[in-house]
């Protein structure tokens, strides 16, 4: 939100100035890790994160809570884009990403975050994409990767699911209550004194100020050396270098009322632009087809449409039909932060090496965030990062 000079003025007359060590700016999935990682490090760094609302009010707090490996594309064509070498290396980070999520967080909290491990499947509604994931499921197992391939009618006993030719499981993929997970993280940052949470200190201006960054909020001014940002999709309001490089794209959803347990696990359909899932408790979440209204879905509106709700019931009725009676009790929006090449962004702005940013995690932030925040602070600290994660890569 812009700043009018009056506001301005009152909030620098009234409000007190305050310096760190790191501001981090950003309070999803991808800044919370960021502070985790950081917090790790043998430094005595007091840090700050900057939330403009509320911790999980951008796509953190609003998304499927799928936690699943590689990319937001079949692995064929993960394949063709970056070759099998690199294709691999992006599926192994968001596998890490996982394993790191287990062993750091989730722990013995797994009834507790909701947390379930039963893999993933990939639906196709017609034969030319069943061809692309049985090459996908051909080229996976090849390079170790654990996967399986479903006909029509294992489709329908385990998923429930009709009208799909066939399908593909990720066995390794894994499901999560997306809040759950991030208040788990912020308990544990809060943990540590070093740690100061500021939320409702909503970002206007990031500023230079003699060898320090001046961060200035509807709070007051902090100060600090060095800045990250982890803005996601909300990136290119605060700084221009992200203008051509990560675009807000909405996502939406809805939800009904909960009905009988009748699936193995979450389903995504269509080339992986829509997707499904039962909750542990029953409601059936459904959200996607952006690709009805592309132009419209550019942006940071939170109203939902009528296109695309509608699109979501007709799904529900065609495809899933243990749920197609069930109340529609939640309809709802999120800003995603889509990067130019669909991975995901971790670096310096070029020329300002003390702002530093995560982000552009293109529909797929539980499966990458957590290990890009432990990337953010080898950057930080001189160590080498993947380059397919580097910003060095523009
Ligand atoms: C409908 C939907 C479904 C999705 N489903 C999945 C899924 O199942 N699995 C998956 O992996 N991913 C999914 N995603 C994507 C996933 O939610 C994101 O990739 C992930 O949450 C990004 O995390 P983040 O921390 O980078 O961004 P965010 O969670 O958006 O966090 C950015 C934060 O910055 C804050 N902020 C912005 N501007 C300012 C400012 N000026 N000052 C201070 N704070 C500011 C925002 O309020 C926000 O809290 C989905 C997204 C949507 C919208």
């Amino acid at each position: 939100m812009t700043v009018s000079i009056w506001q301005d003025k009152k909030i620098s007359e009234n409000c007190p100035e305050r310096e760190f060590d790191i501001i981090i700016i950003g309070g999803g999935i991808a800044g919370l890790s960021c502070a985790y990682w950081l917090l790790k490090e043998d430094q005595d760094l007091q840090i700050a994160l900057v939330e403009k609302n509320e911790i999980g009010d951008g796509a953190t707090g609003r998304n499927a809570g799928f936690i699943t490996c590689g990319s937001v594309e079949h692995f064929n064509r993960l394949i063709a884009k970056h070759g099998e070498s690199e294709a691999l290396e992006i599926w192994n980070f968001s596998e890490t990403n996982l394993a790191l999520l287990k062993e750091e967080i989730i722990r013995d909290k797994v009834a507790e975050l909701d947390f379930e491990h039963k893999g993933s499947f990939s639906l196709a509604s017609g034969h030319e994409e069943f061809k692309e994931l049985k090459k996908s499921f051909e080229l996976m197992q090849k390079l170790g990767i654990h996967v399986e391939i479903l006909e029509q009618s294992d489709i329908k006993n385990r998923l429930g699911a009709e009208h799909f030719v066939g399908g593909i499981k990720y066995c390794n993929d894994a499901s999560i209550h997306p809040m759950k997970l991030l208040n788990e993280i912020k308990r544990r940052c809060l943990l540590d004194p070093r740690f100061h949470l500021l939320e409702n200190h909503e970002v206007y201006a990031l500023e230079p100020s003699g060898d320090q960054k001046r961060v200035r909020t509807k709070k007051g001014e902090l100060k600090a050396p060095i800045v990250v940002m982890a803005t996601n999709g909300y990136s290119p309001l605060i700084h221009p270098y992200f203008k051509d490089k990560i675009f807000p794209t909405r996502g939406q959803i809805l939800a009904t009322s909960p009905v009988e347990p009748f699936m193995e696990g979450p389903c995504y359909a269509n080339f992986v632009l829509d997707y499904f899932r039962q909750l542990p408790s029953g409601e059936m979440v459904i959200g996607g087809f952006r690709q009805l209204q592309k132009d419209a879905e550019i942006g940071y509106s939170d109203e939902t449409s009528d296109t695309i709700q509608e699109a979501l019931e007709d799904f529900l009725r065609r495809h899933i039909p243990n749920v197609s009676q069930a109340k529609i009790t939640h309809r709802w929006t999120g800003i995603m932060g889509f990067s130019v090449d669909g991975q995901p962004m971790v670096g310096a702005i070029p020329g300002d090496e003390q702002i530093f940013f995560v982000g552009g995690f293109t529909a797929h932030g539980l499966g990458l965030a957590f290990h890009s925040g432990k990337c953010l602070a080898d950057a930080m600290f001189d160590r080498s990062i993947p380059r397919f994660i580097s910003a060095r890569r523009f």
